[in-house]
């Protein structure tokens, strides 16, 4: 417990809440600019298992906000090369890593063995399934998304009743999210969102009610802004 010495003292975790992260295991979808600055907090705060997921090799263009990787990782699996730097962060934490494009299969699999889901993709598709998995097993998720200036983030709990989807806080939105890379993406913006994201899944993992809503960040005039949702009548996905 010394490596988590700083979280003791805090009222909400302690040494019962800390036990529950080292007792956590968490899913994580898309080790980009926001699953890398997640997994490293995740790990370094204890997380028992973490599951990385990813399909992608690290490119020149990933290094400028996709802070687990090196010069050298160029051309390596982001998840190898995130497993390298994260256990060697925290030994204690049991990284498995999932090369793969996650599509219904592979979340069915890997689901129902997890506490929480964070899904940092890129890809509506990708988002879209982790809904509609989610919703089937009734497991938590966390939903961190950033563009430009801006991110976006909400824990869904469809293992509570009333509770609203993915789809019932956006509705029937377009078939693909602008690309990051596309739109532009100010790097500090992924790893607050990212870091976000951590929080929200480590104050679950310990206990506590992380705050609920649709939390949208303005990284221009430094605003956050939390909507309220609800469960939408007549949803495709969850009515
Ligand atoms: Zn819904």
């Amino acid at each position: 417990m010394l490596r988590y010495s700083a979280h003791l003292p805090l009222q909400g975790i302690g040494s019962g809440g800390q036990q529950k992260i080292c007792d956590t295991h968490i899913a994580l979808i898309g080790l980009g600019g926001l699953g890398c600055a997640a997994a490293q907090y995740l790990v370094s705060s204890g997380i028992g298992k973490l599951t990385l997921c990813d399909f992608d090799t690290v490119t020149e263009s990933n290094l400028s906000r996709q802070v687990l990787y090196r010069q050298s990782d160029i051309g390596r699996l982001k998840t190898e090369a995130a497993t390298d730097l994260l256990q060697n962060l925290n030994p204690d934490t049991e990284i498995r890593a999932i090369s793969q494009r996650m599509a219904d299969d592979e979340m069915r699999a890997l689901f129902p063995a997890c506490d929480l889901v964070i899904d940092a993709s890129d890809n509506y598709g990708t988002r879209l399934a982790v809904n509609r998995n989610c919703l089937e097993l009734a497991k938590p998720w966390v939903m961190a998304s950033c563009i430009r200036m801006e991110g976006q983030l909400t824990l869904l709990r469809p293992d509570q009743p009333d509770q609203p989807c993915y789809r019932c806080v956006y509705g029937e939105a377009p078939d693909t999210l602008e690309d990051c890379p596309g739109a532009g993406i100010f790097a500090p913006v992924a790893g607050i969102v990212g870091a976000s994201a951590a929080h929200f899944a480590l104050c679950f993992a310990a206990g506590m009610e992380p705050p609920r809503g649709l939390h949208l960040f303005d990284a221009m005039n430094w605003h956050w802004q939390t909507l309220k949702v609800s469960k939408r009548e007549g949803c495709s996905e969850c009515a």
